[in-house]
């Protein structure tokens, strides 16, 4: 019933804010007359390479239909126009495209044929309207000098708990570049006791369990205003973790054990759908059934590369399941010998592959990995059974993957290599050692995650009770909610954890909670 109530709130505030903002087509709808925009998802673009990016809108007039159609039927023909300039006084490209049902009515356009290393604006026009103008950028060219490269972070915006102010403060700082590290939906609905901490509702309670299901989840964040600013604000690199499908999932396995295979591959492929639908993603990650490409290579000029990592969907099942559950949970060496099997790969073989292959021919100054998971070594004790040891649901789970990924930097001299981090919903500024048991190993890598858009944290007291045992964590902090802000210059990496005053408050303000530097040929960060 509140759920009812909110749509039809939403309902409302769509039609007046279509009103005030576009130019408003009018539909006879059971008689009446309504003004409906077409583009209450906003826009967005992505993946820029020197000669263009991506752009993307989705039309739907009633965005939360419950057949997950967005109130569209027909194909639709979408005119785009690609300007030098924020007011469209000099266009460089226009284009038309179709939208079709069966991706709904969502529209990617791969722009090419643009000049490198500048800004451009982009909208789209159908039924009569016009979408708001986003700013995209073409990355400079592949060995050109670059000054200067700004990064917003972000991972795990759970919608029910908490506002977006972080996204909003995001896009404040105009960066070049947003990349979103998995989390970007929660396909769980808080129910009870648990209920309690929630600020908005979703747009249904039910688990999300197929593509109309996960469609309308991405609607919803898509209609929120502060992720709608920082969209337009900046092309974005997208990575998923396991929320865009369901928690804790490895590969083809589910955590319920009494969900088949065939069945968990079902919802996978529409979850997987749902997100290329709602993402400005490129043609090669169209999905195929359950099936669906999302790692990938950016570069930009010579500063700055970019290894953007899936850690889900080809990993083998969670080590040492417990007999009602596949959940991630902490072990002891001793009980699972599973976690640092070398059989085991986080990744999958061809996307290791492919990612060594990378390190090796790596030429760019910084050499940045994207992906879903903390990658250092966390010794920790688990809340509920009092066991201390290591998680099995990310890297630690995986450890052998790990240790490969790491020697292949060392072996591939790779420069300045950067990992970035989500899931754990917490800030975290890493040395990722040779040997993490041997503090006096070399430190291959730096690691710093955000931590979360609004998810809740980890208790604080209980990983700081256990920090001892983790020298090479540098710095941890589990209370805040906010993004990381990463400043690459060709002698520094400067990275800021930017922390909001309230999750709960939509005008909340923001603050740098601690700064820390890394330094051209020298891993590891050091606070400023
Ligand atoms: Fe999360
Ligand atoms: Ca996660």
């Amino acid at each position: 019933m509140t759920n009812q109530i909110h749509s039809l709130d939403r309902r409302r505030l769509l039609q007046a804010g279509a009103a005030l903002v576009a130019a408003p087509f009018v539909l006879r709808a059971g008689g009446a007359f309504a003004t409906v925009d077409p583009f209450p998802l906003g826009v967005a673009a992505g993946d820029p390479l020197p000669d263009g990016f991506v752009i993307w809108t989705r039309l739907a007039t009633e965005p939360l239909a419950v057949d997950g159609r967005g109130g569209m039927t027909a194909p639709v023909e979408v005119r785009w126009e690609v300007a030098a300039d924020d007011a469209f006084a000099h266009i460089v490209q226009r284009g038309r495209a179709m939208a079709q049902p069966q991706w709904a009515h969502s529209v990617h356009v791969e722009v090419s044929g643009l000049a490198p290393g500048r800004p451009y604006w982009y909208r789209f026009s159908a039924l009569g309207a016009q979408s708001r103008v986003g700013r995209a950028a073409t990355a400079p060219r592949h060995n050109a000098p670059l000054a200067q490269l700004k990064l917003a972070v972000a991972s795990c915006s759970n919608y029910e708990i908490g506002y977006f102010a972080a996204y909003r403060h995001m896009a404040e700082e105009s960066p070049d570049l947003v990349l979103f590290l998995g989390d970007y939906i929660y396909e769980t609905t808080r129910t009870g006791p648990r209920a309690a901490s929630m600020v908005r509702h979703h747009e249904r309670e039910a688990p999300l369990s197929d593509l109309p299901s996960y469609r309308n989840r991405y609607a919803l964040h898509k209609m929120d205003a502060d992720l709608q600013a920082l969209h337009a604000a900046a092309p974005a690199l997208m990575t998923w973790d396991d929320h865009e499908v369901s928690n804790d999932y490895a590969g083809r396995w589910p955590t319920e054990l009494e969900t088949s295979e065939a069945d968990f591959l079902r919802r996978r492929a529409g979850a997987y759908q749902a997100f290329y639908e709602h993402m400005p993603l490129r043609r090669r990650s169209i999905p195929h059934g359950p099936d669906m490409r999302v790692y990938d290579r950016l570069r930009f000029g010579q500063l700055a590369e970019f290894s953007v990592l899936d850690g889900r969907q080809y990993r083998p099942m969670q080590p040492c399941p417990t007999p009602t559950s596949r959940r991630g949970h902490v072990v002891t060496d001793a009980a699972c010998p599973e976690r640092t099997d070398p059989a085991r790969s986080l990744l999958g073989r061809p996307q290791e592959s492919w990612l060594y292959d990378g390190f090796r021919r790596a030429d760019a100054r910084w050499n940045i990995v994207a992906q879903d998971l903390m990658v250092a070594t966390a010794n920790q004790r688990d809340l509920l059974t009092g066991v201390q040891g290591h998680y099995t649901d990310g890297w630690d789970g995986y450890a052998a993957t790990r240790d490969r990924m790491l020697a292949a930097l060392q072996t591939a001299r790779t420069p300045n290599p950067v990992f970035l981090s989500g899931d754990i919903h917490s800030f975290w500024v890493n040395d990722l050692k040779a040997d993490f048991a041997n503090p006096a190993s070399a430190t291959v890598a730096t690691e710093f995650v955000g931590t979360s858009i609004t998810s809740d944290g980890p208790l604080y007291e209980l990983f700081m009770a256990g920090m001892a045992s983790n020298p090479h964590v540098k710095f941890f902090d589990s209370r805040q909610r906010g993004y990381l802000s990463i400043t690459v210059t060709p002698e520094h990496m400067t990275t800021r954890l930017q922390a909001i005053s309230d999750r709960r408050d939509p005008h909340a303000t923001v603050a740098t909670l601690k700064t820390f530097v890394v330094e051209f040929g020298r891993a590891g960060a050091v606070e400023a």
